[in-house]
């Protein structure tokens, strides 16, 4: 059924095949990056690989390669922004309704530019 938490309703998957329209700050085999529609900081970029994944527990054994392209990636969005000679990033994802996932397509959200709220 083609509904927001299905692949073939998924706009992240639409957005990874370029059918949006959506400018990428980088892109590689596995995963594109773009930025967050409501960015929580100066650099709030959105990873996400080119294959539908629900979250991170969906993530099996065969994807290591996909989510370390992730990672990857998200390192390189860091590089581009000027991040890695500066203050630092973050890298986060969320899982699921109490971590306030919404977008049910894995992704990591790059944050960074400005001093950041301690975690827990
Ligand atoms: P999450 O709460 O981890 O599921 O985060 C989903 C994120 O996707 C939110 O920060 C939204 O602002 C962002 N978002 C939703 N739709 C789009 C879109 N079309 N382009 C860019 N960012 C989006
Ligand atoms: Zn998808």
């Amino acid at each position: 059924m083609a509904d927001a938490t299905s692949e073939a309703g998924c706009m992240f998957c639409r957005i990874a095949r370029g059918e949006l329209g959506t400018p990428f700050v980088a892109e590689s085999e596995h995963a594109v990056a773009f930025r967050d529609l409501s960015p929580q900081a100066p650099t709030h970029v959105l990873v996400v690989p080119r294959k539908h994944i629900a979250a991170l527990r969906a993530v099996g054994e065969d994807d290591a390669p996909i989510v370390a392209g992730v990672m990857a990636l998200a390192v390189e969005v860091a590089r581009r922004e000027g991040l890695l000679d500066g203050g630092g990033y973050r890298v986060v994802t969320n899982d699921g309704a109490d971590a306030g996932q919404t977008v049910f397509h894995l992704h990591v959200h790059v944050l960074g530019g400005h001093q950041l709220a301690a975690m827990g």
